[in-house]
């Protein structure tokens, strides 16, 4: 099912949903399912499976030690989702990135979602690589997220990249996108972000997830402003609880957002991981069950792979 039909489904309750990301390579997929088993006590109606750009392999240089090289892409986001979906019997949506695909192979993706049942994917730009300056789309590539929605959508339209085919399997992708409630770390502002978030909706996005953010009213204000400009689609807010004392200086650092200080305050004043990880944990059923009592369709969360504080969290929540 599509994740706009889960939504209207849902009739104004709002449902729990998580983005996992696959294993390093040569990791089992057993460690992501005990992650996910505890979880599905909630319902979740879809999992979100990352993509990512850029993974370090680890080669073994024959004396004892290990050389530790980037590779170009980790691998595994269709196949898991395609497992998890057939384990879990639940809807997965894949991320699918500009970055480091051409259109063609884009579109090789998108008809094996097709071949696997798999209709709701998250069109993505991607970063940049750790050694560019500025993104730079692959020969042959989208550019910017818009561009990779205007190809799933023509692939809805039965419009191929060389062929428009009369088919009787016509492809008709669900599509969810980014929104950045305290603007995209390269956007002028958040004006000017919000009008680049319009045109994918023009384009034909179908629902927004939204970055992390920690104080609620920015999350509240973003959606004003969006409705303002006419977006009218569905803006799923994205959480993610604190878990260790580096999370305050990386988060901002990497994402662009500010923390709160009574977030920041209570951190620091823990004495060890675990009372952080439960100080992020409280603060996130906050953040929750604000969203929740302000009826927003999905509270979506970055799990990172490890589900114990999820778990907490929507314990409280759901
Ligand atoms: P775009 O919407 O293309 O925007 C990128 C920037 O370009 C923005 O500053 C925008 O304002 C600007 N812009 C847009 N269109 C134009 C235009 N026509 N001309 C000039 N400027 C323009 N990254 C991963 O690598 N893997 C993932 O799985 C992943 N999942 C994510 C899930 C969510 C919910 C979110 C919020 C982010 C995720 N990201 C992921 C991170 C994302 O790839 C980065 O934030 C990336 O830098 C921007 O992606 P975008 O799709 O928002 O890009």
């Amino acid at each position: 099912m599509k994740v706009t039909e889960h939504i209207e489904n849902a009739k104004g309750k709002t449902l729990f949903s998580f983005e996992i990301i696959p294993p390093q390579k040569g990791k089992s997929i057993q460690e992501l399912y005990d992650n996910i088993d505890p979880l599905m006590e909630f319902n979740p109606p879809f999992i979100d499976v990352t993509t990512s750009r850029e993974e370090y392999i680890y080669i073994d240089k024959g004396n004892g030690l290990l050389d530790k090289k980037l590779t170009r892409m980790r691998p595994g986001t269709l196949g898991i989702c395609a497992s998890i979906k057939h384990k879990y019997n639940v809807d997965t949506v894949p991320h699918l990135l500009c970055g480091g695909f051409t259109q063609e192979e884009t579109e090789y993706m998108l008809v094996d979602c097709q071949y696997l049942g798999i209709n709701n994917v998250m069109a993505l730009r991607g970063d940049a690589m750790k050694d560019e300056q500025s993104f730079v789309p692959k020969a042959g590539g989208n550019h910017y997220a818009v561009d990779l929605v205007r190809q799933i959508k023509d692939l809805n339209c039965g419009k191929y990249l060389h062929e428009v085919m009369d088919i009787d399997n016509k492809a008709d992708f669900c599509i969810g996108v980014a929104g950045y409630p305290e603007k995209h770390l390269e956007s002028p502002s958040l004006q000017s972000d919000l009008k680049r978030l319009k045109e994918k909706v023009d384009a034909g996005a179908d629902y927004v997830v939204t970055q992390m953010f920690f104080d609620n009213s920015k999350y509240f204000a973003f959606v004003e402003k969006a409705r303002e400009m006419g977006i009218t689609i569905p803006i799923i807010p994205g959480i993610k609880p604190i878990a260790v004392q580096r999370h305050l200086q990386v988060l901002p650092q990497i994402f662009r957002i500010d923390l709160p200080e009574d977030l920041i305050d209570a951190v620091d004043k823990c004495k060890n991981n675990a009372e952080i990880k439960q100080v992020g944990v409280e603060w996130a059923i906050q953040q929750s069950l604000e969203l929740k009592a302000a009826g927003v369709p999905f509270l979506h969360y970055y799990s990172m792979g490890k589900s114990e504080n999820i778990r907490q969290i929507a314990s409280q929540v759901f």
